[in-house]
């Protein structure tokens, strides 16, 4: 079995080659599975208590989105294998899908953008089918008429893979709630990956990713929202702490 306690959550310790394939079996399992990707964030969200939880509880696969969870990892003798990045893996899974035929529905980031990945990945991955994107209205969570759209959306393009891109915890307690109703085998949160692969909104370069060091990158591009986010993130060393004793 792959799954270890790691923190406040579990962990499928897989590196990113197995995850593609889990991912490939959970696809033709058709049971409409859901992936999450915790980082540090997400781990400080949990740590509140509420609905993510539930969420985490049930996903089908846990992976590794963040160099700091490795490194607490070999801190507790107990090392998860590989950073399973939601963006690194975003671009594999599409060529996954191309060789495969697997459908593919991208919900989410600002209108246009998902269109504009959805172009750039199909130039890449020749025979990639994305079958629908979509961009919600702000306030869409709220709003019963605009989600059954969406739904009957996603629901009639029959996608294999579904992407949802509307940032934690909005996209992980979407994917929960709706799952059943849309049907589709896997569905992924993958925060700003759509944005990513559009080329609208740059990635840290690779060495600051490997580094841990994505975050000083993001406060730069985003000093409006990052920097809060990642100093609300801070909670993660007295955390690593806690579960030290526990581990
Ligand atoms: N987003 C959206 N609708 C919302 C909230 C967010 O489409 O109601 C999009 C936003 O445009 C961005 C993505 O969600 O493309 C996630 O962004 P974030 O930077 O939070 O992702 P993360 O840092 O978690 O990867």
């Amino acid at each position: 079995m792959t799954r270890m306690k790691f923190m406040n959550t579990e962990i499928d310790n897989l590196t990113m080659e197995e995850a593609l394939q889990r991912i490939d079996e959970l696809v033709q399992e058709d049971k409409a599975a859901y992936v999450v990707t915790p980082n540090v964030d997400h781990l400080v969200q949990l740590e509140k208590g509420g609905q993510l939880n539930e969420v985490y509880r049930d996903a089908d696969l846990i992976l590794t989105d963040g160099k700091p969870m490795i490194w607490i990892s070999h801190l507790y003798g107990n090392p998860i294998k590989e950073k399973v990045s939601g963006s690194d893996l975003f671009p594999r899974l599409c060529s996954l899908a191309a060789t495969k035929g697997y459908r593919m529905y991208f919900l989410g980031a600002a209108p246009g953008v998902a269109a504009k990945a959805a172009e750039n990945l199909t130039k890449k991955n020749p025979g990639l089918q994305v079958v629908g994107t979509y961009s919600p209205p702000l306030g869409f969570e709220k709003d019963a008429d605009e989600l059954k759209k969406i739904i009957r959306q996603i629901k009639e393009a029959k996608p294999h893979i579904l992407i949802v891109a509307l940032g934690c915890p909005k996209q992980e307690l979407f994917i929960h709630k709706f799952k059943d109703m849309m049907n589709v085998p896997v569905s992924l949160g993958l925060g700003a990956s759509i944005d990513f692969e559009a080329g609208n909104v740059k990635r840290a370069p690779k060495w600051m990713a490997d580094h841990g060091l994505e975050w000083v990158y993001r406060c730069f591009q985003d000093p409006k929202r990052m920097p809060k986010r990642y100093f609300n993130d801070r909670k993660i060393f007295a955390m690593t702490l806690k579960y030290w004793k526990k581990s």
